[in-house]
């Protein structure tokens, strides 16, 4: 078992950049997803790590080596591609046992070896099928058990799940957990899914345009994103460019008007007063919404309802105002009776729910 560290890793196809300068660093037994939109890069630097195409600049390190220019077989990856490709022609049991016999081992050890893989993905009775005669999620598990069998000391996953439906995705990703957490094995999981990256891994790497926005924790990149593509990519947000009002200290929102004809007025908790324009969060599910107005929080505004969508779990509210709108998520036990497109609402939020977003507000 090995950590991962690349050092400004740049990638050019042709004209093209699709990675600029990556530098990040994987802790050995990690869970770490690589999370961002389709074309910003995250397949490239994947097969980067596991030696399938060579950096235009930069150094990949697996442990203390650095294997930047070593093919992959030579370096203890273990990878499962976006598309899933197992051999069709061939039996469970060999296409599990493709890269033992690549490596030359004896027939016992790859039997071994093949039917332990086979164990933790819990197929052990399935070796003898042919892969058309399992299911989407049985073939995928097939594919991590295969890339499990060489024992690699970093496991990489492209997009493993993105081809099963919702229900059988959720319980693979469990799944995926746990395979990881026995095996104890350094693990990178590619996804475009935030709600896959939230849930499963230690740390998250939020990929955009070929940069790395940021590196945190589930919880740090939700609660604190580094920046508008950040808080945007990961949840829905409202956000809002606000000037900051020395006499009163508070943050006054141009772009959302009251029907009374006031800017929407922010009250955070803490606050820097450094530049005067400023760019604010807040999560839609912070805010409370009343039909009662509530004058004695410190941040309140007016609206009425716009749109209502109906979730299930959640109700999702379109609150508008005289100009802009704001977002609420509010729970659906909160409601007996859905509140229609047209009612007055009232709706408030705490001050320490009001997030500073780092990047410059740019007018
Ligand atoms: P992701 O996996 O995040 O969807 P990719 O890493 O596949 O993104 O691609 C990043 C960008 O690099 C895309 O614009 C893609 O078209 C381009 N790209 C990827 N591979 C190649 C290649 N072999 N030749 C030219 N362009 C490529
Ligand atoms: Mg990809």
């Amino acid at each position: 078992m090995s950590g991962i560290h690349l050092e400004h890793i740049s990638q050019h196809f042709g004209e093209q950049i699709a990675l600029d300068d990556v530098s990040l660093t994987v802790h050995e037994g990690e869970f770490f997803s690589l999370l961002g939109p389709s074309g910003c890069g995250k397949s490239t630097l994947l097969n980067i790590i596991g030696g399938f195409l060579e950096p235009t600049k930069g150094v990949v390190y697996i442990g203390d080596q650095d294997v930047t220019a070593l093919p992959p077989y030579q370096r203890k990856t273990g990878m499962v591609f976006q598309s899933y490709a197992l051999f069709p022609h061939l039996t469970v049991f060999d296409n599990v046992a493709y890269g033992l016999k690549v490596q030359k081992k004896k027939k016992a050890e790859i039997k071994q070896k093949v039917m332990e893989s086979l164990s933790l993905v819990q197929l052990e009775e399935y070796a003898k099928r042919m892969p058309h005669q399992l299911s989407g999620g049985q073939q995928q598990r097939v594919a991590i058990a295969r890339a499990l069998a060489i024992q690699p000391s970093v496991l990489l996953l492209d997009e493993p799940l993105s081809n099963l439906d919702a229900k059988l995705r959720k319980n693979m990703q469990t799944e995926l957990r746990n395979i990881q957490r026995n095996v104890g094995i350094t693990t990178i999981l590619v996804t475009h899914d935030q709600e896959e990256a939230l849930s499963l891994s230690d740390r998250i790497g939020i990929l955009g345009e070929g940069r790395i926005q940021q590196i945190g924790t589930p919880l740090e990149v939700y609660r604190q994103p580094n920046n508008r593509f950040v808080a945007e990519f990961i949840g829905q947000v409202n956000l809002f460019e606000a000037v900051y009002d020395e006499a009163g200290s508070t943050f006054t929102v141009p772009h959302l008007t009251q029907s009374n004809g006031q800017h929407v007025q922010l009250k955070p908790a803490g606050h820097k007063r450094k530049r005067e324009k400023y760019l604010l969060m807040l999560r839609p599910e912070r805010i409370s919404i009343s039909s009662v107005k509530e004058e004695f929080q410190p941040n309140h505004v007016t609206g009425v309802l716009a749109d209502v969508s109906y979730i299930g779990h959640s109700l999702r509210l379109v609150v508008g105002l005289d100009k802009g709108e704001i977002i609420v998520h509010a729970s659906d036990a909160a409601f007996p009776q859905l509140p229609e497109v047209g009612e007055t609402v009232h709706i408030n939020w705490q001050p320490e729910d009001v997030v500073f977003l780092d990047s410059k507000v740019h007018t």
